[in-house]
């Protein structure tokens, strides 16, 4: 099997079909093929975990925000502002949909031995907005 070469910054993603040590495009590292099907089986479990643990989460806790927001009979406190609950379950969901990029990525990775980078930015750009959202809820917990 030829050695190939990919840069891993996800917003560079040069890639060769050669080994390279560095990335002529950005400068950074560059990984070989079997370095990147070993990391996109770290990702996939990273996935698989976030997948679980936010699925969890929504399953438990969904149904008890929903009738918390809707249910005029609901015990008064505590309860929830509406944006508290848009919070949460933004931040649940966004993590939930991270965590489904990189286990998609990790597959892609173990599968062809190089990332798709907008399945990483994706990924990224999920766990950034969830990371808004929990200090936005913090936020309104505080005030
Ligand atoms: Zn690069």
């Amino acid at each position: 099997m030829a050695q190939h070469s990919t840069c891993l910054s996800p917003f560079c993603g040069y890639w060769a079909d050669r080994y390279l040590a560095t990335c002529p495009r950005c400068g950074r590292m560059m990984r070989p093929d079997d370095e990147i099907v070993g990391r996109g089986g770290h990702v996939v479990w990273c996935g698989l975990i976030l997948v679980a643990a936010m699925g969890g989460v929504a399953w438990a806790l969904g149904p008890k925000v929903l009738q918390a927001l809707t249910d005029p009979l609901a015990p008064a406190a505590p309860r929830p502002t509406v944006l508290q609950a848009q919070l949460a379950i933004g931040l649940i969901l966004l993590m939930f949909a991270g965590g489904v990029a990189f286990l998609l990525n990790g597959i892609v990775m173990v599968a062809r031995a190089r990332p798709m980078r907008w399945l990483t930015l994706a990924g990224i750009s999920c766990i950034v907005l969830a990371a808004l959202a929990a200090l936005g809820f913090a936020a309104t917990t505080l005030a």
